[in-house]
């Protein structure tokens, strides 16, 4: 079993605590993605877990053994770095058969494991070349490679992606995922980009200022956000906030919005009448009114056609919104129109805790 627990870890430089006691099991043959903006700490909770770190307080362990005092050799983990860090005058057989070598493995097993993960990344014409003779893409498959070949418990991702462009970082984690299904190694990877963590993982930690602030599978997070980090976090184009007050009447609710707006309020939702909230739609929920419905007035300020999408920016009230329609509607800068939340799909937080109700 390689599942990893992280329990009540933090970690101080100095006197300056970044992480601040973080609770996260990860399963055997989990893809897990830890993701938050900048300077979370997600790379120093990696880092940690790799044993490149040492960490302030709480334990780590790697199918069932602590390993806090342990050396990263002895963690039976590998690591792909952003900057692919591969050695420039080996070969790529030699980069990939490097760490095998370290250990004495036998000529013949080291030959199988290398080839073995070449034909699995496509790098079987390659072996020869070095690094700079590369690609970006292939230079992170010969990384990558490199940590197959050590059929470790554990593979840490930081950031592998990062460098590679648009196009590139879609296509390579499509095949990090399909990696993932076949080899089912339990697996971490860090990165600051939401979409990247939607599309990847199993499950998601989503981290904000050294905690975390949720954990759950990527449509979890985006159905239920447990908070307004959260919700403003996942999902892209983001979700559309406005400041109001939530209204009961019986079994029915709603928000009154700045600008006199009336959002419906999602059934089931918590808090007392007058209090203080954030209403939040997501684009996509956020529908253009046919001739015959009533809706919010809008005026239309920006149109971008995606393609698949239009996302069309609004002034509704005091803010700006964005709706999202697959329709392809000739609008233009200044038309109004009337949008319709769709009811089910809205969320309520309290402005004060972010806390969703
Ligand atoms: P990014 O996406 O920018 O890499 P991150 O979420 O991975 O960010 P970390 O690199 O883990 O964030 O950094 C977390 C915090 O710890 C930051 O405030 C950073 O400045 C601080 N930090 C990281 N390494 C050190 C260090 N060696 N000494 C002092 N502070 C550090």
């Amino acid at each position: 079993m390689a599942s990893v627990d992280i329990r009540q870890v933090r970690k101080a430089f100095g006197t300056f605590e970044v992480i601040h006691g973080i609770d996260v099991d990860i399963g055997d043959e989990e893809f897990v993605v830890l993701v938050g903006p900048s300077g979370c700490g997600k790379s120093t909770l990696l880092r940690m877990i790799a044993g490149l770190e040492p960490i302030s307080g709480g334990e780590i362990a790697i199918g069932g053994r602590v390993v806090n005092m342990v050396p990263p050799k002895e963690r039976d983990i590998a690591m792909v770095f952003q900057n692919y860090a591969l050695y420039p005058h080996m070969t790529v057989f030699d980069n990939m058969a490097f760490s095998l070598k370290l250990r004495h493995a036998e000529r013949s097993v080291i030959e199988q494991r290398v080839r073995q993960a070449a034909d699995i990344l496509d790098l079987t014409k390659y072996l020869d070349r070095y690094p700079r003779q590369l690609s970006g893409g292939q230079r992170q498959r010969v990384a990558m490679g490199r940590a197959i070949v050590r059929d470790p418990q554990v593979f840490l991702f930081d950031e592998p992606l990062s460098n590679l462009d648009a196009k590139l970082r879609v296509q390579m984690r499509t095949e990090i995922k399909a990696l993932h299904q076949r080899l089912r190694t339990t697996s971490i990877y860090v990165t600051h980009d939401q979409i990247e963590a939607m599309t990847m993982a199993d499950k998601i930690v989503v981290m904000h200022d050294g905690h975390v602030e949720q954990v759950g599978t990527p449509l979890e997070l985006y159905d239920r956000p447990v908070n307004l980090f959260v919700a403003g976090f996942i999902g892209s184009p983001a979700m559309n906030f406005f400041e109001g007050r939530l209204r009961r009447d019986g079994d029915r609710a709603w928000v009154e919005a700045k600008g006199d707006l009336v959002m419906p309020a999602p059934p089931g939702v918590r808090g007392n009448d007058g209090q203080s909230v954030v209403y939040g739609i997501r684009p996509g929920h956020l529908r253009l009114a046919s001739d015959a419905e009533q809706g919010l007035p809008a005026e239309v300020e920006v149109v971008e056609p995606t393609g698949d999408n239009t996302l069309v920016f609004c002034r509704l009230g005091d803010a700006v919104a964005c709706a999202a329609t697959t329709e392809r509607f000739p609008l233009r800068p200044g038309e109004r129109l009337r949008l319709v939340p769709q009811v089910e799909n809205g969320h309520v937080f309290d402005a004060a805790t972010g806390v969703r109700l």
